[in-house]
Formats: structure tokens, sequence, C-alpha cells
């Protein structure tokens, strides 16, 4: 008697998503968006599209005019995609920045902000660290500073402080959230003279070129967390300024990169992947 053959299951055309840069070669966004679509079964591809700032509204609706349902951006184009997309969530309405847009059949462009919650469930659920009461400094007033101040302030910190070097960057960050939490702008030389911290986040791009920003050791409560933003720099020389002076924890932003992740892809995708084992595969030693 013959034996049955179940044939494979027709598998339709693969959805398709990317992330739009400029310059954005080095993203790691298709590796760790294509372990989540493997562990959660998703029939998706996810491409790098490298876009001029003098482009960006004209490419960026023809992918989605193309058939593609959803992109992360990332620098230069973060704000412009805040401007581009029809609805902002509200946490992108916050940051002023959009980071995640999904494109809908009815043709609304969706934009979202997943920086802020990425760095928080990487602080309390990786790193189990609770925020309540915590008096916390970030380096810098970028774009990156934007999404995380208002995802910090709603974790009930006794203090927010932003240094920068321009200082006006730093104020207006203030003034942009100052209702929502206890914050406050500082000069890097006016930072000496406070007290400590117990959580100091870099979210300044010095790292990539291999400079230190200006802050002074002082700045690290004894046994306080010091957390890069920046990925795949291996120890910083603001984490090895950290570790001298005597912080307890140092964390890169590799977590944070991987959890912005999962968020958009549950947004796209309305299944949420596990990032235990992206985060191992892409963490290099703090040493
Ligand atoms: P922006 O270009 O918007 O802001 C850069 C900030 O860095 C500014 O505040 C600037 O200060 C400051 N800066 C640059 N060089 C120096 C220096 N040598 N010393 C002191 N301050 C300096 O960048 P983003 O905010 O978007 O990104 C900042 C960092 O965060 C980047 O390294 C980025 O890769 C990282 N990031 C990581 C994410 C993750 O998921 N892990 C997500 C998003 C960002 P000034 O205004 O005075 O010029």
């Amino acid at each position: 008697m013959a034996r049955v053959v179940n044939l494979p299951q027709e598998v339709g055309e693969p959805d398709q998503y990317g992330v739009v840069g400029h310059p954005v070669e080095h993203s790691w966004s298709p590796f760790i968006h294509g372990m989540f679509a493997k562990v959660a079964a998703q029939n998706l591809v996810y491409r790098l599209f490298d876009i001029h700032p003098d482009d960006f509204r004209r490419e960026t609706l023809r992918l989605m005019t193309g058939g593609v349902r959803g992109l992360n951006v990332t620098l230069p184009h973060k704000q412009a995609a805040a401007e581009l997309v029809n609805e902002l969530t509200p946490r992108a309405a916050r940051a002023q920045a959009v980071n995640t847009i999904a494109f809908f059949e009815n043709t609304t462009l969706l934009g979202d902000n997943t920086d802020g919650v990425g760095l928080i469930t990487d602080l309390e659920q990786n790193l189990q660290i609770d925020l309540a009461d915590k008096r916390v400094l970030i380096l810098g007033a970028g774009g990156a500073a934007r999404g995380a101040a208002p995802a910090i302030l709603a974790r009930g910190p006794a203090q927010l402080t932003i240094a920068n070097r321009d200082l006006g960057k730093a104020r207006q960050l203030v003034e942009t959230f100052a209702r929502f939490g206890p914050i406050e702008a500082m000069s890097y030389a006016y930072l000496s003279t406070q007290n400590r911290y117990d959580l100091v986040l870099n979210s300044t791009s010095a790292s990539w070129s291999g400079e230190t920003p200006p802050a002074p050791s002082a700045c690290f409560a004894p046994g306080a967390l010091a957390y890069d933003l920046v990925y795949g720099k291996g120890l910083t020389p603001f984490l090895a300024l950290a570790r001298d002076a005597g912080s307890g924890r140092l964390a890169d932003g590799v977590g944070m990169l991987v959890e912005q992740a999962a968020e958009a892809f549950a947004w796209w995708r309305g299944v949420r992947p596990s990032t235990n084992a992206v985060i191992a595969a892409l963490s290099i030693p703090l040493v």
C-alpha cells in the first residue's frame, strides 16, 4: 500500500520590513529581527535601506506603497519620521521622535518610539534596577535622551539631571518634560559640585569615537550602575571611567537595542519574541 506523504504547507511571500538610516550598513537590526522571526515562526524578511536625508520622505513612502509593512528608523531620520507619519503614539509624541513606523492598509502611517521602553525593560527586567527614588544622571541631550527622559520620569526617580555640552539643548529637554517629574539641566562643570548618582547613563555619541564625555568621576555613587547606550564597543572610555571611580556595575546598550527591537516586533506582528538568547549572542565582555 502506498505511503501517504503530507506535502509541506504552501508558504506565502514573506512580509517585508526593514530599517532606514544614513549610514545604515553598521545596523544590527537585520540579525536581531531575523532571530526574532525564527523563534516566533514569523514569515518575514528584514532589509537595510540607506536613504539620504534629502530623499527620506519620497523614498520612505515609495517603500510603503511598494509593500513594506513596517520600518525601523535610525539616525539621522527620527525627527523627520515624526513629521512624516499621520499619527503618533503618545510616547512618540512626547519624544517628538519616531524609531518605528507601521503601515496600515487604510494608508495610515503610525509612528512609535520604542527607545524609552527598550531602555526601561533592560534596566528593570534584565539588570533588575528599581528606578523609584533613585538619583539618575543622563549625559547628552540628543534624540536618545529625548526618548529616555520621559520613560525614566514615569518610574518616579528622586531626581533626573541632564548634562550636556550645549546646555541650551539640556534646558530644552527640561522645559519639555518638567510636567512629568523632577528634572533639571546642568553643565558638566557644575556636575562635580553635586551629589552622586545611583544611575549614570551615557547617551552621548562620544564612545563611537573613543572619547569620554567630560563627566567628573565624583558623579558615580558607590555601587552605581554606569550604562553606556553605545553597544558593540566593549569597555568604552566612559565605562572605564566609571569602573575606576568605583561604580558597582557596568552595562552597555545592547540590551536596550534588543528590547526596543522586540517592542517594535511585537507591535508589527502581535507576538512578543523572547530576547535573552539574542542579547547573549550580541553581548561583548565589558573588560
Ligand atoms: P544625537 O546625535 O541626537 O546626540 C548626540 C549627543 O552626544 C549630543 O547631546 C552631543 O552633545 C553629545 N556628544 C557628542 N560627542 C560628544 C563628546 N565628545 N563629549 C560630550 N558629548 C558629546 O545622538 P542620539 O541621542 O540619537 O544617540 C546618542 C547615542 O545613543 C549614540 O551613541 C547612539 O548609538 C546611542 N543609542 C543607542 C540606542 C540603543 O538601543 N542602545 C538607541 C538610540 C541611541 P552636544 O549637543 O553638546 O553636541
